[in-house]
């Protein structure tokens, strides 16, 4: 199969040429060499003159269909955000997930993002629709309990019926379990379900001390547990694991984070919105051996899944509360949106390398953000915003091409009328 063949593009500040075969880059050479050491008869060419080349970002945590619930909580307390938003959601159908998943799908593309760790309800529709945009879903069992949700064997069943499914999926996307949280699963489920991943080779997704009243909560239910000190006793931390939020924590769980290396992920404009906190303790997790990710969390609380402007609050907000501006430097931020989130997920991406999976933005750097003599990374994280990424490449397919997104009239109009239908 012919690939992609991204001509004079600028990579590390230099003019390169970049051979992308099927999924994968297979080669990178200095523009205009390729020719001589690597055939390109019969690929794609895609002139990349005047445009910078950046890895596909990874949302490290995301509930992609609540795009379609974008402001319907704002100004309220986090318990009754929350209640205001399940509310809603048990009117929800696959429909709304199919296009909710595909409106959130259009927003990442066009704002960089070609991995996404979502947690949400229907995912193998969830799934379908990422499938189709181009770009690659973690999507999830999660286990959720009370409220007249399924009883425990039977979530049980549910589970082991969906990862048998899952194993027909390929590689376009990845199958993980969720547990809510410590605050919405019996302890009976989360032992099972950590061991359910932990046995199967899954990543673990969880909600932790996302606010002060968890915790509080958390050690009057459990022994003065924290979260973090709880999930660890019931053997739910291993280096699988991905721990949304991980706001409120103390020394002793800065340390179990980073001793049982569990990818960490910082939702900031979510946690600021919902007043949940900002305090997020990236020095001391970095340190302890913790695995840093960046996240954008729901549409419902965020209102947005652009990874540029996450990436920007969470530094601000850091040198702003640590007095120091040396804190979460340009290369570290990068880290975070694509080689940890990697990671965090078990891909072989994150970084523009032969051998690895050809996630991959083009950014245009014609515009007065660029106009300067700063580097690239200090005036795409802080100056410029997401409209400078002109053509996106996910899995080594082009899913945006000078911003245009094939089908996106379609998915707008049938999103619209799946909000029409909503009673709430
Ligand atoms: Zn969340």
């Amino acid at each position: 199969m012919p690939g992609i063949l991204l001509k004079n593009v600028t990579l590390d500040g230099s003019p390169r040429d970049i051979a992308i075969d099927g999924a994968t880059i297979r080669r990178i050479a200095k523009a205009g060499e390729l020719d001589k050491s690597f055939p390109t008869f019969g690929y794609e060419v895609l002139d990349c003159t005047g445009l910078t080349a950046i890895p596909g970002l990874v949302n490290g945590h995301t509930h992609a269909a609540m795009s379609l619930m974008r402001g319907v909580g704002e100004d309220l307390l986090f318990h009754d955000w929350i209640k205001r938003i399940w509310e809603i959601e048990s009117e929800i159908d696959r429909d709304f997930v199919y296009w909710g998943t595909k409106v959130a799908c259009l927003e990442m593309i066009r704002t960089g993002t070609t991995v996404f760790n979502d947690q949400y309800w229907f995912s193998s529709t969830a799934r379908e629709a990422a499938v189709e945009m181009g770009i690659l879903p973690a999507v999830s069992y999660i286990f959720l309990e009370g409220d007249g949700r399924p009883d425990a064997q039977t979530q049980k069943a549910k589970c082991l019926k969906w990862y048998n499914q899952s194993l027909n999926w390929g590689n376009d996307s990845i199958f993980t379990v969720s547990v809510h949280s410590v605050y919405t699963v019996s302890e009976e489920l989360i032992r099972w379900a950590a061991e359910f991943a932990r046995d199967h080779g899954l990543k673990l997704h969880v909600h932790v001390s996302e606010t002060l009243k968890e915790n509080l909560e958390c050690q009057a239910a459990h022994g003065g547990l924290s979260p973090t000190e709880y999930l660890d006793s019931l053997g739910a931390l291993w280096p699988d694991v991905i721990a949304a939020h991980s706001l409120w924590l103390s020394d002793n769980d800065v340390r179990i984070m980073g001793e049982r290396g569990v990818s960490c992920v910082h939702n900031i404009n979510s946690n600021l919105k919902l007043s949940s906190g900002y305090k997020f303790r990236y020095n001391e997790l970095k340190q302890a051996g913790a695995n840093l990710c960046i996240g954008t969390d729901g549409c419902a609380s965020s209102n947005n899944l652009d990874i540029l402007e996450a990436l920007k609050t969470a530094a601000i907000v850091q040198k702003a509360w640590r007095e120091d501006p040396s804190v979460m430097p340009l290369d570290e931020l990068m880290a975070m949106a694509t080689v940890n989130g990697a990671r965090a997920l078990g891909l072989n991406s994150g970084r523009i390398e032969e051998g690895l999976r050809a996630d991959i933005c083009l950014v245009d750097t014609h515009n007065s953000f660029f106009l300067s003599p700063a580097p690239f990374l200090a005036n795409l994280v802080y100056s410029s915003h997401s409209d400078c990424i002109r053509t996106v490449i996910a899995g080594g397919k082009v899913v945006m091409k000078d911003r245009v997104i094939p089908g996106e009239e379609e998915i707008l109009s049938n999103a619209a009328k799946v909000l029409t239908q909503l009673k709430k």
